[in-house]
């Protein structure tokens, strides 16, 4: 497999919102590739359009402009049940908010398996991720009494489990002490280890020094 191949590409991507007559112009003309294999980072400060780049890619929003492609496929175009497809095959987003991703009234190992299922993944997967990401010790609990890092590692899993060639996970730092953010930051480097193309938006420091890679936005432009 080449080692520099790019799993996903925005090029010129621009985002402009309005709400009420107000505009916003959340992302400005951003290209960045996504490489294979390697964990990047977006970082910038609150604002500055890390969510919404992460939605282009994850195919959750459409750009104003430009164009955004993951593997060798444009999806900018693609109409509605194309989309749910790419976000079930190709790319599996992590939300902030760990227990959105989960069903919180059944077990970690529960949970795998819905999300293996929904994405086609294989059953021996689920065990697999287990042991990539190192959550053996509390997968078999149920996801609504973990700690709030517990479940972005789990939540993370998930999003794993299913094989898809590209995993998006939003500040999963953000709501978590420094030893859960270690902890999540080691299942980070643990998955990509593994083979996995993680880009993870964030404004934590010890995330980005654990990336590859940063892609740096102020008020929607890239500045690195
Ligand atoms: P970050 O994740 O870096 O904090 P966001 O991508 O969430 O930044 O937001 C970038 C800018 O776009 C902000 O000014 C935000 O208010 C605006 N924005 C994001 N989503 C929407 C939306 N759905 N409607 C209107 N404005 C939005
Ligand atoms: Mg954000």
């Amino acid at each position: 497999m080449n080692d520099h191949a790019v799993v996903a590409r925005v090029d010129r991507v621009s985002r402009l919102f309005e709400v009420r007559g107000e505009r916003v112009l959340a992302l400005d003309e951003v290209t960045a590739d996504v490489p294979r294999g390697r964990l990047l980072a977006i970082a910038g400060p609150s604002g500055s359009g890390k969510s919404t780049l992460l939605a282009e890619l994850g195919a959750l929003d459409r750009p104003t402009t430009g164009t955004v492609t993951i593997g060798d496929r444009d999806i900018t175009a693609l109409g509605r049940r194309a989309r749910r497809s790419i976000r079930r095959t190709q790319v599996a987003t992590v939300l902030p908010q760990p227990s959105d991703n989960l069903l919180v009234r059944r077990t970690g190992v529960h949970n795998l398996r819905v999300a293996m299922r929904q994405r086609g993944g294989m059953a021996s997967w689920v065990q697999r991720v287990i042991d990539d990401v190192d959550i053996g010790d509390f997968v078999d609990r149920m996801a609504g009494t973990m700690s709030g890092g517990e479940q972005q590692r789990l939540a993370l899993a998930c999003a794993l489990v299913g094989g898809t060639p590209l995993v998006l996970a939003d500040e999963p730092t953000g709501a978590l002490d420094d030893v859960s953010a270690g902890h999540v930051i080691d299942a980070l480097v643990r998955a990509v280890s593994f083979g996995a193309t993680i880009v993870v938006a964030t404004h934590d420091p010890a995330v980005m020094d654990a990336c590859h890679q940063v892609v740096r936005l102020d008020h929607g432009r890239r500045v690195e």
